[in-house]
């Protein structure tokens, strides 16, 4: 059989074509971990013309750091990322501190750091990793636009930047085309089911601000000399901000009510945000905050709508599965979403791996075997997510006073409202080694599948 013009003897899957949508972070660590595991066939489409990343921070913890010192990635990221140590929760109008957690021991803990750093950088060491492996070829300026047939191999249509189109075949297809998922929409389609978006009626702002446009104000120096993430919150509202690239930038990243994005038609979900509209949101926060986002060039301020999705009823069918924020997008109050497409990634790889021949039903069975080790962690992430934003954006009233007083016994030992700053919550999602759990239960999750077929026949 010829296929994508190369001959196809798909005797072992590691030898047959897998197509993965999306150079994103999910979509970068899935090419990377095949080609580790020895899969020999990899192909990333993005549709952008190049990586083309968001200049922006991110936060990576011990969970992210233990998959990507796997993938022998993690040095070239960790060489400039900050280590977190502490955390200081803020009223966002006084300044006036409401919790302040030390977290000193996450390393010696997790063996592996919860750190900041920049999106480019991550997104640059993954990439130049997939690079070295001659298993994985990139088409980038190529779009999914659709999927004819799902099993028993996949067979897709691609677009060009020039509105070519050209059709693709795969034992494997991964969307792992982010929130706005085509491959979501085909694979719900294709099992009767509709899409359920959930509009969170949040938005984001995501600003740089450089070390030298700091350096006249000590406040500013302090923060971006620190170990810290400092979070200042208000109802409906917050920063969070942190040092990243070697403490040469400030990363500041908001959320607040999305008035712009509900107004507007764009299909996009991000924009250049007006300064003054920022400003205005944030108008009743304190002086420093306000001196930090003054700071920003006119032009440069970059506001996200913030897009969820009710659990999937499948993140499978046939031979085609999804990964990451294509099928469980998340609020970023854990910090999480990246971490989670990267889980999904190494666990894929860990259950293809397993995979005990190229029948399209044995891929089926191994792609349902990674959904069921993934979703419940996942959902349950999402949803501490969401609830810990709630809490944090509480309005005047009863449920505040009750969470403020939780924040200043936190400063004790007692529970942190703020969930990603939790002990209990980092120990649930920092101690967790999914690619332990793929290996340990495939075979009875695959064993499990296999008798719930048959008692079907
Ligand atoms: C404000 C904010 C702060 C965040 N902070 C953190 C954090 O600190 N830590 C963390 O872990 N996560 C964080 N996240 C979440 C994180 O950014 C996402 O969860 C993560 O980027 C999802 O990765 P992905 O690969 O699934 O999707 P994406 O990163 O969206 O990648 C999808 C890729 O697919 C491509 N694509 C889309 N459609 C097609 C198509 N039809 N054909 C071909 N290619 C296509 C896109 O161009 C893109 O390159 C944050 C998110 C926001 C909004």
């Amino acid at each position: 059989m010829t296929v994508n013009g190369t001959p196809w003897q798909a005797k072992a899957l590691k030898d047959a074509p897998i197509v993965i949508i999306g150079a994103g972070m999910g979509g970068l660590a899935t090419a990377l971990a095949l080609a580790k595991k020895g899969f020999k066939d990899i192909q990333v489409i993005e549709r952008a013309s190049g990586l083309g990343f968001v200049g922006a921070g991110i936060q990576m913890a011990p969970n992210v750091a233990r998959i990507l010192t796997r993938l022998g990635c993690w040095s070239p990221v960790e060489a400039e990322a900050t280590d977190v140590l502490e955390t200081s929760i803020r009223d966002g109008a006084s300044n006036q501190k409401l919790a302040h957690v030390d977290m000193p021991n996450i390393r010696k803990m997790y063996g592996y750091p919860h750190c900041t750093g920049h999106r480019a950088t991550l997104a640059g060491s993954l990439y130049d990793a997939c690079r070295l492996e001659p298993a994985i070829k990139f088409k980038f300026g190529h779009s999914l636009r659709s999927i004819e047939s799902f099993a028993p191999h996949t067979t897709f249509t691609l677009q060009t930047e020039a509105g070519e189109t050209l059709q693709m075949k795969a034992a494997v297809l991964i969307g792992a085309d982010g929130v706005k998922s085509i491959a979501r929409a085909a694979l719900l389609s294709k099992a009767g089911l509709s899409e359920s978006v959930e509009d969170t009626g949040q938005a984001a702002y995501r600003i740089l601000l450089p070390r030298q446009a700091m350096e006249s104000d000590p406040e500013m120096m302090e923060l971006l000399d620190s170990n810290q993430v400092t979070r200042w919150i208000g109802e409906k509202r917050h920063w969070i901000c942190y040092p990243i690239a070697s403490r040469s930038i400030y990363n500041m990243s908001s959320i607040q009510p999305d008035d712009n994005f509900a107004a507007a038609p764009s299909s996009t979900y991000t924009t250049k945000g007006s300064k003054k509209a920022m400003m205005d949101v944030f108008s009743d926060f304190c002086p420093l905050v306000l001196r930090m986002l003054n700071l920003v060039p006119e032009g440069e301020v970059c506001e996200w709508k913030l897009r969820s999705q009710k659990p999937l009823p499948t993140w499978v069918h046939g031979s085609v599965a999804l990964l990451g924020d294509a099928c469980h997008p998340t609020l970023p109050h854990l910090n999480q979403g990246a971490g989670l497409a990267i889980e999904d990634a190494a666990v894929l790889a860990e259950v293809l791996d397993r995979a005990p021949d190229a029948n399209p039903e044995s891929i089926n069975k191994c792609l349902q075997v990674y959904e069921t080790l993934r979703k419940p962690r996942t959902t349950a992430l999402v949803d501490l997510a969401a609830l810990s934003g709630r809490t944090l954006h509480l309005g005047q009233g009863k449920a505040k006073e009750e969470r403020d007083k939780q924040f200043a016994e936190a400063n004790g030992g007692g529970k942190v409202p703020d969930k990603w700053a939790s002990p209990e919550v980092q120990e649930m999602i920092y101690g967790y080694d999914c690619m332990q759990e793929a290996a340990a239960k495939f075979d009875e999750e695959y064993k499990n599948l296999e008798r719930s077929i048959s008692n079907r026949l």
